[in-house]
């Protein structure tokens, strides 16, 4: 039942149907799964006009990453976002969104958090990320944006974006939604091999050991992690443990440990949260 969404491509389609109201944006690269849903949800209740981007960026990939495979089921996605209460899908096409072409020369910088984590294996990968949320931001001018604690590197970095750059957006965060096997959600899971599928819950089994350990402090959080996935013989981009703004963690206050690894083609990355004590 997809007969009340309409699907908007340009600024001025957007502007025709989303009414006065609060607006709340989601956005997405599409290949929508249970995770992409409920931020939908979770979006649903806090404006009157609920608008689903799908827009597989360009400028967050580099060279030979999977930009060209990028899962792409535009169809299916347009269902799941009847299901969950969609009223605009905003679905841009590159020349509406970067119209001056991909080496554009205004990018957000990300400052200093871009660099570190994931944007120290992707270092161009905060700048296209944040450009392309400023300029989703700038078509659509949501009052509230729905982002998942699943890329949570990308959640603290947009949060600082809207308040640096005085956006005026609410920027709100949601749990990450896992298989029941404990393996986060994410169209890239489609890459794996079923060895590899076996293998990667390890990830999520890594971060539960570490927040049980949250008591015994910092490097006992890491030292189980570790145990976890050297059990699995995975090969780690990252093992963190920060506080909640992704600084140094302090005892006492809310923590993130965040893991990222390749296992066979796709990279996975995940976090857990919790209070770390003393030890
Ligand atoms: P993507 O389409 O992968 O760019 O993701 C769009 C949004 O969905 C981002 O805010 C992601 O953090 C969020 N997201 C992706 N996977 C999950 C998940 N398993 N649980 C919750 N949110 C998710």
């Amino acid at each position: 039942m997809i007969s009340d969404l309409t699907i908007t491509r340009t600024r001025e389609e957007l502007d025709a149907s989303r009414g006065d109201g609060p607006v709340v944006l989601v956005p997405t690269m599409g290949a929508l799964h249970d995770g992409h849903v409920q931020l939908l949800k979770h979006g649903r209740p806090l404006g009157d006009t609920l608008v689903a981007s799908i827009f597989v960026n360009p400028t967050q990939f580099a060279p030979g990453e999977d930009f060209e495979e990028y899962p792409r089921t535009f169809d299916a996605d347009l269902e799941r976002c009847a299901e969950a209460g969609v009223d605009i899908v905003f679905a841009p096409t590159v020349d509406t969104m970067y119209p001056t072409g991909l080496d554009t020369t205004v990018m957000v910088d990300p400052g200093p958090l871009g660099s570190v984590l994931e944007g120290a294996v992707r270092p161009t990968h905060f700048r296209g990320v944040l450009t392309v949320v400023a300029k989703l931001f700038g078509l659509v001018r949501p009052d509230v944006a729905v982002f998942g604690e699943k890329d949570y590197q990308q959640l603290v970095l947009i949060r600082q974006m809207a308040q640096a750059l005085c956006l005026g957006v609410d920027v709100q965060g949601c749990p990450t939604v896992r298989e029941a096997d404990g393996l986060a959600l994410s169209s890239r899971n489609a890459y794996l091999s079923s060895d590899q599928r076996q293998q990667a819950p390890a990830l999520y089994r890594a971060l539960r050991a570490g927040a049980a350990a949250a008591a015994d402090g910092p490097d006992a959080v890491l030292a189980a992690a570790r145990r976890v996935v050297d059990d699995a013989s995975i090969d780690l981009d990252y093992l963190a443990l920060t506080d909640s703004d992704l600084g140094e963690p302090v005892p006492g206050q809310d923590a993130r440990l965040l893991v990222a690894a390749r296992i066979g083609k796709p990279r996975l990355i995940d976090n857990i949260g919790f209070t770390l004590g003393s030890g």
